[in-house]
């Protein structure tokens, strides 16, 4: 009962300070508005935050179309390739926009010129006062022109400038999230498969040792089939948390497929990278799991653990492989541990296979 009522009041209090923004900002209070106030409040969504407050602190305010840009970017649910189609053509736009500008001022700027040239040769052949006179006037009048083109192009540039740099928040935030693990947090198989040939490349250009680590949740299929499809998502955030407790600095972790995590190592050689993975074993198994809804105690996951570790001749699909070679290995032989290349059950089971 305690729990509910905490719950009520941290979302009563979220919800009153997105109304708080909207009164203040008077805007309308339809449901996306809300919903953008409402994460903003929560503070989980950083980027979003961040786009916000820079947004405030340019212009004082959010139009429509900045609320629209920030509800396309960074919640709304459709898909990545739209986002990007929206966001490229507003970037296109807005550089059709400036580029026509450009034309014009530069229109303007060969005018001035003819009328430059024009002034001086009537002034060579200029009499009179009067004549004079007309023609510093005609100079003073394009001269101003002049003027006032370029402070209208200065003020679009200026413009042009906090809209691209919004538009640039928002492919960035794309991008971000197009390698991002939506589950866990974590990167996805995208992001494992450029970071780790990148990894390998500069391990192999420094003379570096790199290893890599496959994991796999022990009978995880039974789990689901006992507890629910959700109760099974709620584990693997448990365990991308685990990893993320974990791991720190510049390994690279990810979640490789279904329940299969994959962190690599840069400058990391076998010893050191066996006991970081036994650490994240360990991690894993220490945490007891609680059904959130009811309470109920479900036990603990395990994990199997492969290590490989990068050899002369070795490519990154090698380096996969053995060490999807040796999680194999640890799941065959009890499941529950980490298993390496010099282990004799993955060289049993490597000669296994040749023979
Ligand atoms: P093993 O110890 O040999 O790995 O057994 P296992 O049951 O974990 O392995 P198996 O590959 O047979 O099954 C993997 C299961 O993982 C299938 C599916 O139920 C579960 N799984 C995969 N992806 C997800 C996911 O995104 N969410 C949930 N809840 N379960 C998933
Ligand atoms: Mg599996
Ligand atoms: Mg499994």
């Amino acid at each position: 009962m305690v729990k509910v009522l905490d719950e009520h009041e941290r979302t009563m209090a979220f919800a009153e300070v997105a109304l708080g923004q909207i009164r203040s900002l008077r805007q309308t209070a339809i449901p996306r508005n809300y919903e953008i106030w409402y994460v903003y409040a929560t503070g989980y969504n950083a980027p979003l935050n961040k786009i916000i407050n820079e947004t405030l602190a340019r212009n004082g305010k959010l139009t429509e179309a900045d609320l629209d840009q920030i509800y396309d970017t960074y919640l709304s649910h459709i898909k990545t390739t739209d986002r990007i189609d929206k966001v490229g053509a507003r970037v296109i736009g807005e550089i059709d926009d400036v580029m026509r500008l450009l034309g014009e001022a530069l229109g303007m700027s060969a005018v001035y010129d003819a009328s430059l040239s024009g002034a001086s040769q009537k002034l060579e052949h200029a009499g009179t006062r009067e004549q004079i006179k007309g023609i510093v006037e005609t100079l003073a009048r394009s001269t101003r022109e002049m003027r006032d083109t370029n402070k209208a192009l200065e003020d679009r540039l200026t413009l042009s400038k906090g809209e691209i740099s919004n538009l640039q928040h928002s492919l960035e935030a794309i991008r971000a999230e197009s390698l991002t693990d939506p589950l866990t947090g974590l990167g996805n198989r995208k992001y494992f498969d450029r970071m780790i040939e990148v990894a390998v490349q500069a391990a192999v250009a420094a003379g570096e040792p790199l290893s890599l680590l496959l994991f796999d949740i022990d009978h995880f299929k039974s789990f689901n089939d006992s507890y629910g499809h959700l109760t099974g998502d709620q584990v693997l955030r448990l365990v991308g948390l685990s990893l993320k407790q974990t791991i720190k600095g510049q390994d690279i972790t990810a979640r490789y497929g279904g329940e299969e995590f994959a962190v690599v190592l840069p400058d990391t050689a076998m010893r050191q990278a066996l006991t970081v993975a036994d650490h994240i074993r360990r991690a894993v198994m220490a945490k007891e799991l609680k059904k959130k809804s009811t309470g109920e105690i479900l036990g603990r996951v395990t994990i199997s653990v492969g290590v490989s570790m990068l050899k002369p001749g070795d490519d990154t699909d090698s380096l996969i492989e053995r060490a999807d070679a040796c999680l194999y290995a640890a799941k065959r032989n009890g499941r529950n541990r980490v298993v390496c290349e010099v282990d004799p059950e993955y060289v049993a089971e490597s000669r296994s296979q040749v023979a």
